[in-house]
């Protein structure tokens, strides 16, 4: 049975025009999506719960994870690949058994939202992006997380809602080193490591402002490039400075973040600019937006006594680990079974994919249905102003994430009375 328009949930894109077939109750895409969406709408049907290693019945493998939970003094729930129900689980349980809560790209977001806290930034839409930019700034991408973003938003002529717009696509940055193909339509403006990235806009901004120190090149490029850069840039009737915080991967990133947002701000004096930051796959926009809506932080965060705790700069799901700051992982991946938990000391529960392999040494692995394809959920969308409703094409019996959250949560809530 084939299914049209089709939200796709594996990456923040969440493409909505995929066509799908459903063929021995596996889904398989027929058009629109990219190798990603093929690779991963297919995952079967059913995989049997384990616990210690062997094949277990599935409400014992839920018995024996409560168990665990229940004896943990300080848990860690993390990776939060799943849709907005289960992560609304995640929160409450996290809440109820006082844990701390991370997502496996909470690293690549805390630089947007640090630079954020500092001072604010003018975002734009995809649909803004599709319809009004005729001017791209991509910094340090090619947009490699997002396979269709040049096909569906960023077509060098479109019909724009607002009329024919002719578009212009500047890259800087190191992005040719990304093993992809060079996405048509797009100009490499400046070639730099992305570490010079801050040191470049640092550059722009000044210049901008009128600043015309004596040099005639910036780290082998000469200023003439730069200049006819900014020339561009200031050029634009609705321009977009676009990147994505995971390939932003040194230190003081954030700092990168907050001199592309600086330049944003000051380039709106005569034109009009936004940003649009890429990530937040894998449920990690959603996650954010989750964690805020409920307890008020975004992540990374955690309850201590049933209060909210926030702490942006609280160490990774591996530093705790290593640290042993924590007693329990309990690590979630609904869709992408190669998003595997770090290696751990202290026990370890997995929800994931019916087609994940957990690494030796998880104690309960519980199988669960992926969220878009075997189950119903939502997501919020890359620029986090959409959640978009996600179908079922191939439903199985499998629990979604946010059923299997909460009986453990119910079971916890038990075992903790039957103790005291
Ligand atoms: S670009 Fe992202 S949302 Fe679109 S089809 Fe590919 S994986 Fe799915």
């Amino acid at each position: 049975m084939t299914k049209e328009s089709l939200v796709c949930p594996f990456c923040s894109l969440l493409c909505d025009d995929l066509r799908v077939d459903v063929q021995d109750g596996q889904a398989q895409v027929l058009a629109q999506g990219c190798e990603r969406a093929r690779k991963l709408f297919p995952v079967p049907a059913a995989a049997a719960a384990v616990i210690d290693g062997r094949p277990a019945e599935p409400r014992d493998a839920l018995l024996h994870a409560a168990r665990l939970l229940a004896r943990s003094r300080r848990p860690l729930l993390s990776g939060l690949g799943c849709d907005i129900h289960g992560l609304r689980a995640a929160v409450r349980l996290a809440e109820r058994a006082g844990a701390h809560l991370d997502h496996m790209h909470a690293a690549a977001q805390l630089r947007n939202v640090l630079s954020l806290r500092r001072g604010g930034s003018m975002l734009t839409t995809l649909s803004e992006l599709r319809n009004r930019a005729d001017v791209v700034l991509m910094a340090g991408t090619v947009a490699g997380g997002a396979p269709r973003l040049f096909e569906r938003c960023l077509g060098p002529e479109a019909q724009g809602l607002f009329g024919e717009l002719h578009r212009r696509v500047l890259v800087v940055g190191s992005p040719l080193l990304r093993p992809r193909r060079w996405p048509a339509g797009a100009e490499l403006a400046i070639e730099c490591a992305n570490e010079a990235l801050p040191e470049l806009f640092g550059l722009l901004r000044a210049r901008a402002a009128g600043a015309r120190p004596r040099v005639r090149e910036w780290r082998g490029i000469d200023m003439q490039r730069i200049d006819a850069l900014l020339d561009a840039l200031r050029g634009a009737r609705y321009g977009v400075l676009v990147w994505d915080a995971g390939e932003l991967d040194h230190a003081d990133a954030d700092l990168t973040v907050r001199a592309m947002l600086d330049l944003v701000t000051e380039l709106n004096a005569n034109t009009r600019w936004s940003a649009l930051p890429l990530g937040g796959d894998d449920g990690g926009a959603s996650a954010q937006q989750v964690c805020t809506w409920l307890a008020g932080y975004p992540l990374r965060m955690g309850f201590v006594d049933g209060v909210a705790r926030s702490d942006p700069r609280q160490r990774t799901t591996s530093q705790l680990l290593e640290q042993q700051a924590c007693d329990l992982l309990l690590w979630i991946s609904a869709l992408d079974p190669a998003r595997l938990p770090p290696r751990a000391a202290c026990p370890t529960i997995v929800l994931g994919r019916a087609d994940m392999q957990p690494p030796a040494g998880v104690e309960v692995f519980l199988p669960v249905a992926v969220p878009g394809v075997q189950a119903p959920g939502a997501l919020t969308r890359v620029d986090q102003v959409v959640t978009l409703p996600l179908a079922a094409p191939a439903p199985a019996a499998l629990p979604g994430v946010a059923e299997v959250l909460g009986h453990m949560q119910r079971m916890h809530q038990e075992l903790r009375h039957a103790a005291a």
